[in-house]
C-alpha cells in the first residue's frame, strides 16, 4: 500500500501551531515546501497557506481533512526564507502565520471572504424596509458582492443586521470564497488566426486580399513587428495599439481581418514594472577621505560580516554605497538597500538609476499590491532585479544570492515595526537575514544608535568612520537661540525669534532655501477654552486631540478618530477657544504672514499620503520652485538639497522633555541629521536651534558636533540604570475594555513571573496614553542580562500567560509582546 502524505501548513493565524492536511492522490506528485496551497478551515472558511513540511506522520488525535488545492507547481518561499520566518517567529515570540501575513504582499495571500449571492428563485413575501430593498435591488443587478461591496454601498460600516433580514428572507444565500489576490494586466494583441498559421493558408490569404491593400498592408506590418512570417506562424503577435499606430483610419480593415479570421485578438499579460534602461552614469571618482574609508570598509569586511560606517552627513557615504553594490553585481550577487522611510526613497532611486537601471527594483507600501507582487515575482523567477530598495518589509523577499545588505540610516526607529506582530526590527532581522546567505552587512548613518556604536566599539561589528564631508565643506554653524530670553524681552514674532527670522530673511534674499522642522504635525496639539480651560479629548484614546486647520477638523493621532472642530465650549458654552502649542501647519501659516512673497512648502503624514506626494515636493524644493520646506521628522532625514543655506529647529525642547531613556540619544540624533541638510554643497550652512534650555549638555553636544561625548554619557547611563545594550527589555502589553479586568490579570501576570525570574519584572504600569481604541493598557517590563536567550525566556513568558490570561474572567485580556522594544 501506497503511504499516507501529509503536509504541515502555516496559516495566517495568530496560533502557535502549524496545520496538519492530508494530500490527495492527485496533488502528491512533486510537492514542496514553500509552496501554497488551498486548505479548508473551520466549518465554511477556506485558507491560502504555506506547505512548511511534507510527511507521512498521520495525526493520532484527529481526522485530518485534504488539501482542496495546490496553487501554483513551484515553491513561493525559499528554504533561506523559512527558515528566517522560525528565526523571527523564535526571537520576536509571534506565531510563523503572522510573519507570513507579514512577509507576504497581500496580492499574494488569498483571503477568505463572504459573499453574498442573490437568490433568482427568491419571491418576496413580507414588507422590507427601504434599505433592505434598495440592497436587493443592487445584488439582482450584480448576482452576487462581498459584504464589503454592500458596506461601501450603503456607506456604513456593517450590513450585519441587514444580511441577517435577507437571509431569513430566503432572498440570499451566502458562501465563503477565497478572494483573488493579485490580477494580471493584459493588453490587447494581435496574431495570425490559427487556421492562417501554416504556408498554404497564409499564402491563400495574401492572393484573396490583393484587391484589399490596406487589409494587405496590416497583415504585412504584423508580419514585420513579429519579426517574421516564420514568427508569426508560430503564433507571435503584437500589440493593437502598436498595430494601430499612426494609422487611425485602419480600425476597419482591421475588423475585416479579424472577422475572415486571419487575424486574432487576445490578452496579453503585460507587467507593470518600469524595466526601461535610460543612459548609465559612471560611477564617480572618490575623494581620498573616501577612498580611504572605502578600503577600511572592505579590509574590514574580510574579518568581519557587520561593519558600521559612521560617516557625517554628507561625507558621501551614499557614494560609497553605489561602488559597494557596483561591486557585489559584478560577483552576480544580488544587494538589499533599506531605508527606513518611503520619503528617502525618491531621491536614492535617482541616484541608484542612473548607476543602475533596470536592475534595480524599488518595494514599498505605496507601490500597489499588484506591482509589488511582480517584484516579488521577479526575485522569484526572472531575476532583472539585482539590486532592491526598499523599507523594512523588503527583507522578505525571496532572495536567492544575497551578497550584502546596506542598512542606511540605521539609527532610525522606523526600522521597528510596531504592529502588528511580527514587531520586528529591520536593521536586527537584516543581519540575521544576512547571516543565512552569508552576505555582508554595512550600517551607514551620521549619529549611530547606542547599541550599533557599542557593538563596534567592543569590536562585534566593524567600525570605519568618515568625518569630513565631501569637497572639505565645513559642517554647519550652528546657532542656539534662547526663546525664553527672547520671550521675556517679547521679542519673539509668532513662534520665531530674532535670529531665527534673520537668518531666514538672509538667506531667502541671496536666493537659498531653508528648512523649519517642527516635530509635530497638525496646527496645534490641542484647544482649550480660555474661561474654563476645557480641552477636547478623543472619545476612545486619553489623549487630547489635534487641531487641523485647513480640514477644519480635530483628529485623534492615536486612533484617528475625527471631528469637526467645535464652535463653543463642550463644558461652559464660551465661544473663546484658543490653540496651544503649534505644529508645521501653523509654521506654515505664520511663514506665509511673515513674508508674504515666500513660496512655503510642507511635508509630513498630511501632505504626503498619496504616492506621488513625495515626489512631488521634494522636486519642487529641488528645482527651487518650494523656498521654504516646512516638516516633521520626515525632513531630517538623509534627503540631499544643494541650495539649503539655513535650517531652523523650532523647538528642540520637546524633543528632550519625553520620558523614555532614548530621549536624548534621538534628541541628538534628529538635531544633528536635520542640521547636515544645510550647506551640502558650496559653502558652509548655518543652523538656529530654539530652546528654552540653552544649556542643556544635548544641545551642547549637537553644536559641538559631539557624537562621542554624547555616546560616552548614554552609554555609562544605560549601564548604571540597566538599560539597552547591556540589558535586553522585552515589554509585555495588555489590554481590556475596562480597566479594573486588565489591572487586576496584569498584576497577576506580573506576580507569577516575578516568583521565576525575581526584580527583572518592573510594573505593571500604566504608559503615558493609558486607553488607545476604547481598550485599557497596562505594560510590563522585563529586564534579562545579555546571557538569556529568547527561547528561554519564550518558554517562561508563554507559561505564565497560559496560566493567568486563560482563566475564565481574564479571557478576553488580550496580549502584545514586544520585544526590544524602542
Ligand atoms: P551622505 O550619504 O554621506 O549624506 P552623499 O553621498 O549624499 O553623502 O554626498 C553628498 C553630496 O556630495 C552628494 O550630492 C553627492 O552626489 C556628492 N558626492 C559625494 N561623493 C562624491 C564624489 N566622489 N564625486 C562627486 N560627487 C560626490
Ligand atoms: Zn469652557
Ligand atoms: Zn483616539
Amino acid at each position: 500500500m501506497e503511504p499516507e502524505i501529509f503536509v504541515d501548513v502555516i496559516l495566517p493565524l495568530p496560533l502557535p501551531r502549524l496545520f496538519t492536511y492530508f494530500v490527495p492522490d492527485d496533488m502528491q506528485d512533486n510537492l514542496q515546501k514553500g509552496m501554497r496551497v488551498v486548505v479548508p478551515f473551520g466549518k465554511k472558511k477556506q485558507y491560502s497557506g504555506i506547505v512548511f513540511s511534507v510527511h507521512q506522520n498521520k495525526p493520532a488525535e484527529y481526522e485530518t481533512k485534504p488539501l482542496l488545492s495546490i496553487i501554483e507547481r513551484t515553491p513561493i518561499i525559499n528554504e533561506k526564507q523559512l527558515d528566517f520566518w522560525q528565526w523571527m517567529a523564535e526571537y520576536y515570540q509571534c506565531t510563523l502565520g503572522e510573519v507570513y501575513k507579514a512577509a507576504l504582499p497581500s496580492g499574494l495571500k488569498l483571503e477568505s471572504e463572504t459573499r453574498v449571492y442573490y437568490n433568482p428563485d427568491y419571491i418576496q413575501s413580507n414588507e422590507l424596509s427601504e434599505k433592505v430593498e434598495k440592497v436587493l435591488l443592487f445584488l439582482s443587478d450584480k448576482k452576487f458582492c462581498s459584504v464589503g461591496e454592500i458596506n461601501d454601498f450603503l456607506k456604513q460600516k456593517s450590513s450585519f443586521s441587514l444580511l441577517q433580514t435577507l437571509l431569513e428572507e430566503g432572498a440570499v444565500f451566502v458562501n465563503e470564497r477565497l478572494k483573488e489576490g493579485y490580477k494580471a494586466r493584459t493588453e490587447n494583441y494581435l496574431r495570425l488566426g490559427e487556421a492562417f498559421q501554416k504556408e498554404e493558408a497564409l499564402h491563400e490569404a495574401f492572393n484573396a486580399l490583393e484587391k484589399a491593400p490596406r487589409q494587405l498592408q496590416l497583415l504585412m506590418t504584423l508580419l514585420q513587428k513579429t519579426g517574421g512570417a516564420g514568427q508569426a506562424m508560430n503564433g507571435a503577435g503584437i500589440s493593437r495599439k502598436a498595430m494601430l499606430e499612426g494609422n487611425n483610419s485602419a480600425t476597419s480593415p482591421l475588423n475585416e481581418l479579424l472577422k475572415k479570421g486571419i487575424l486574432e485578438q487576445y490578452a496579453h499579460e503585460v507587467g507593470r514594472l518600469d524595466l526601461a534602461n535610460g543612459p548609465i552614469k559612471e560611477k564617480s571618482i572618490f575623494s581620498p577621505a573616501q577612498a580611504k574609508a572605502f578600503k577600511e570598509i572592505e579590509s574590514a569586511f574580510e574579518t568581519q560580516n557587520v561593519v558600521l560606517f559612521h560617516g557625517v552627513t554628507s561625507s558621501g557615504k551614499t557614494e560609497l554605497y553605489i561602488h559597494l553594490i557596483e561591486k557585489n553585481i559584478e560577483k552576480g550577487k544580488q544587494v538589499l538597500y533599506l531605508l527606513p522611510e518611503i520619503a528617502l526613497t525618491t531621491q536614492i532611486t535617482t541616484r541608484l538609476k542612473k548607476h543602475f537601471g533596470n536592475k534595480l527594483g524599488i518595494y514599498h507600501s505605496k507601490f500597489s499590491s499588484e506591482e509589488r507582487v511582480e517584484v516579488y515575482r521577479d526575485l522569484l523567477e526572472n531575476h532583472h532585479y539585482q539590486i532592491v530598495l526598499g523599507v523594512r518589509s523588503s527583507i522578505f523577499l525571496p532572495f536567492t544570492n544575497l551578497g550584502l545588505v546596506i542598512v542606511d540610516e540605521e539609527h532610525e526607529h522606523s526600522f521597528k515595526q510596531f504592529d502588528p506582530a511580527p514587531r520586528y526590527h529591520a536593521r536586527d532581522a537584516a543581519i540575521m537575514l544576512a547571516h543565512k546567505h552569508g552576505a555582508k552587512v554595512l550600517l551607514g548613518t551620521a549619529t549611530p544608535s547606542v547599541e550599533s556604536y557599542y557593538n563596534a566599539k567592543r569590536g562585534k561589528y566593524g567600525l570605519v568612520e568618515l568625518f569630513t564631508r565631501f569637497e572639505d565643506i565645513q559642517l554647519p554653524r550652528i546657532l542656539v537661540a534662547d526663546t525664553r530670553e527672547a520671550r521675556r524681552k517679547k521679542q519673539m514674532k509668532s513662534h520665531f525669534t530674532p535670529l531665527l527670522l534673520e537668518h531666514v530673511e538672509s538667506a531667502l534674499s541671496n536666493n537659498k532655501q531653508v528648512i523649519l522642522f517642527q516635530n509635530r504635525r497638525g496646527f496645534s496639539p490641542f484647544l482649550e477654552c480660555t474661561v474654563c480651560a476645557w480641552v477636547p479629548r478623543c472619545k476612545f484614546c486619553d489623549v487630547s486631540m489635534t487641531y487641523h486647520k485647513k480640514m477644519n477638523q480635530l483628529v485623534c493621532h492615536y486612533c484617528g478618530h475625527t471631528v469637526t472642530t467645535p464652535q463653543t465650549c463642550h463644558a461652559c458654552g464660551s465661544p473663546s477657544l484658543s490653540t496651544q502649542g503649534f505644529g508645521t501647519e501653523k509654521i506654515e501659516e505664520e511663514i506665509k504672514n511673515i513674508f508674504p512673497e515666500v513660496r512655503a512648502g510642507r511635508m509630513d503624514l498630511d501632505t504626503t499620503r498619496s504616492k506621488k506626494s513625495y515626489q512631488k515636493i521634494i522636486s519642487d524644493f529641488e528645482s527651487g520652485n518650494i523656498d521654504v520646506l516646512i516638516g516633521t521628522q520626515m525632513v531630517t532625514k538623509g534627503l540631499d538639497f544643494d541650495n539649503v543655506s539655513v535650517v531652523g529647529i523650532l523647538n528642540a525642547d520637546n524633543m528632550l522633555n519625553i520620558p523614555d531613556f532614548r530621549a536624548f540619544e534621538r534628541g541628538f540624533q534628529m538635531m544633528a541629521q536635520v542640521s547636515g541638510r544645510a550647506g551640502r554643497k558650496n559653502k558652509q550652512g548655518t543652523v538656529v536651534l530654539q530652546t528654552s534650555a540653552p544649556d542643556h549638555p544635548i544641545i551642547g553636544y549637537v553644536v559641538e558636533n559631539d557624537y562621542a561625548t554624547m555616546y560616552k554619557t548614554q552609554i555609562a547611563e544605560r549601564q548604571m540604570y540597566k538599560y539597552p545594550p547591556y540589558y535586553r527589555l522585552m515589554n509585555l502589553i495588555l489590554k481590556h475594555k475596562h480597566k479594573p479586568v486588565v489591572d487586576k490579570a496584569a498584576e497577576a501576570l506580573a506576580n507569577q513571573l516575578r516568583a521565576i525570574l525575581g526584580d527583572r519584572v518592573l510594573g505593571p504600569q500604566e504608559p503615558p496614553v493609558g486607553r488607545v481604541q476604547n481598550q485599557y493598557l497596562t505594560r510590563i517590563m522585563l529586564k534579562f542580562e545579555k546571557g538569556h536567550s529568547p527561547s528561554h525566556v519564550k518558554q517562561l513568558v508563554n507559561d505564565a500567560v497560559n496560566n493567568i490570561l486563560s482563566r475564565q474572567e481574564w479571557r478576553y485580556v488580550t496580549l502584545q509582546v514586544d520585544v526590544d522594544p524602542l
